[in-house]
C-alpha cells in the first residue's frame, strides 16, 4: 500500500505490504535461498538491473524487502538494508565509508561493542577513530582532522542517556564533507528521525524497539540518498550478514505495536523516573523527560517523547546496585532494551565491562550506574517492585 503523507501509525501496518496472489494480510515467509528465472535472458536481466526481482536471498528475498520498505518510510529514507544484527549493520557502514588511514569521530559512550569492534579489530586495517563527548559541539571541532570521513552519533546514547544536536552537527559534518551517521536505536523512529535533522545514514538495532519483543537479533541500515543505498547494499552484501527471512517476518510482525508500545511504556517511564528522582538512595536520574536532564530543552525540540530508558546512580555504588538487581522480582535481570518486558542491568559490570576502567568512566559510565528500559507492565507493580527492591539496599 502506498502510505507517503499518512500518518505513522498506519505506515506501522502498511508500509512495504504488498498484495500477494493470495491475499494475505500479512507479508509471508519467503523461506527460500535462491528463486528460478523464468529462462535465460530473464536471469541475465536481472543481474544486470534491467529488470527487478529476486536472484538469491543474501542479496534480496521478498519478505525481507516488506521489512527494509516499512523502516525506510517510517525513517523518510531512501530505502532500508536489513542486515543479521545491529553489530551486523554498523560494521557495514565502517566498512563501506571508511578505508586505511581513514577517521572517525563517534559519541565516547557509544553502544559497547561499536566502540570495541573499532579500537579492536578496524584499527588493525588503518582506520582511525577519536571518541567523545558529541554533546558539546566544540569537542567534536577539535577532533576533525582533515582524514575524518564519519561522525557516528548515538543519541540518546547508552547507557548515559546523553543527547546530541543532529541539527547542528549534520551542519558541522558537512561543512567538512563528513558523513553523519546516527545510531537510533534508543528512540526507534517513533521518536526521531535522524534523516529529517539531516543526518545522511540512520541505522537500528531492530532488536530493540523495532520488533519489540526480544525474541529475534536483527539490524537495518537507512540511507537519505540512492548514492549512498548503492554503496551500502553492496557492501552488506559482500560481508554476507543479511537478515533471514524468518527474522524479517517476526520484525514486521513487532514493528505495527511500536506506537502503542512506546506511549505506554513511556507514560510508565516518566512516572518511575520521577519518583526514583525523590528516593532517597538514589543519588540523581538521568531520563530527558526530567526538567533535571541537563538537555530537557534538546529533548523537546529533537525528539517526539521522551522514551522508556531510564539511568539512575545508586547511593552506596556497586554494592547498592547488585542488592538492587539481585532483589527486582518483576523486572528481569538482563541487557538488550525496548521490549515489552522490563529490563534492568548494569552497564559497568555487564554491557561496558569490555572498556577499560579509564575510558568508561570518562565516557560518563559510573561504578553505581544502573540502566532500566521501562516495559508494559503495570505502572503500579513496576514501582512497587523497585520499592520493595530499594528498601533491601
Ligand atoms: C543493541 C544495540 C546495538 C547492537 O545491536 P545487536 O542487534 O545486539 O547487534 C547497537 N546500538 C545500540 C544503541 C544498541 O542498543
Amino acid at each position: 500500500m502506498k502510505t507517503k503523507g499518512k500518518g505513522f501509525n498506519t505506515k506501522l501496518i502498511h508500509a512495504g505490504r504488498y498484495e500477494d496472489m493470495f491475499g494475505s494480510a500479512t507479508v509471508p515467509i519467503y523461506q527460500s535461498s535462491t528463486f528460478a528465472f523464468r529462462n535465460a535472458k530473464h536471469g541475465a536481466d536481472l543481474f544486470s538491473g534491467k529488470e527487478k526481482g529476486y536472484i538469491y536471498t543474501r542479496i534480496g528475498n521478498p519478505t525481507i524487502n516488506a521489512l527494509e520498505d516499512n523502516i525506510a518510510e517510517l525513517e523518510n529514507g531512501y530505502g532500508g538494508i536489513a542486515t543479521s544484527s545491529g553489530m551486523g549493520a554498523t560494521n557495514t557502514v565502517y566498512m563501506c565509508f571508511l578505508e586505511d588511514g581513514a577517521h572517525m569521530i563517534s559519541t565516547a559512550s557509544v553502544y559497547g561493542p561499536s566502540r570495541g569492534v573499532m579500537e579492536n579489530y578496524w584499527s588493525r586495517y588503518g582506520v582511525e577513530s577519536s571518541y567523545t563527548d558529541t554533546s558539546d559541539l566544540r569537542t567534536i571541532r577539535d577532533s576533525i582532522r582533515p582524514n575524518t570521513r564519519l561522525l557516528y552519533l548515538e543519541t540518546p546514547s547508552n547507557p548515559t542517556i546523553q543527547l546530541s544536536d543532529i541539527k547542528e552537527c549534520a551542519e558541522l559534518a558537512h561543512k567538512h564533507g563528513i558523513i553523519l551517521v546516527v545510531d537510533n536505536t534508543f528512540s526507534s523512529p517513533y521518536l526521531q528521525n535522524p534523516l529529517n535533522l539531516g543526518a545522511d545514514v540512520v541505522l537500528h538495532s531492530v532488536t530493540k524497539f523495532i520488533n519489540g519483543h526480544a525474541d529475534i537479533v536483527g539490524g537495518i541500515i537507512v540511507p537519505k540518498t540512492k548514492e549512498h543505498y548503492d554503496k551500502l547494499r553492496h557492501t552488506m552484501i559482500s560481508l554476507g550478514c543479511n537478515m533471514d527471512p524468518h527474522q524479517a517476518y517476526m520484525v514486521l510482525r513487532g514493528v505495527k505495536t511500536l506506537a502503542l508500545r512506546i506511549e505506554k511504556a513511556e507514560k510508565t517511564a516518566i512516572e518511575i523516573a520521577g519518583w526514583l528522582e525523590k528516593h532517597p538512595k538514589v543519588e540523581w536520574v538521568k531520563y530527558p523527560g526530567l526538567k533535571s536532564h541537563p538537555q530537557y530543552d534538546l529533548a523537546r525540540k529533537q525528539m517526539r517523547g521522551f522514551g522508556t530508558m531510564i539511568s539512575f546512580e545508586m547511593k552506596g555504588g556497586i554494592a547498592a546496585g547488585e542488592t538492587l538487581m539481585n532483589n527486582v522480582r518483576v523486572a528481569l535481570l538482563a541487557v538488550s532494551l525496548g521490549g515489552v518486558e522490563t529490563l534492568i542491568q548494569h552497564p559497568a559490570s555487564m554491557t561496558h565491562s569490555g572498556l577499560p576502567k579509564k575510558k568508561r568512566l570518562q565516557a560518563g559510565i559510573t561504578d553505581g550506574l544502573v540502566r532500566y528500559s521501562t516495559g508494559i507492565e503495570n505502572a503500579e507493580d513496576l514501582i512497587n517492585d523497585l520499592k520493595q527492591a530499594l528498601d533491601k539496599v
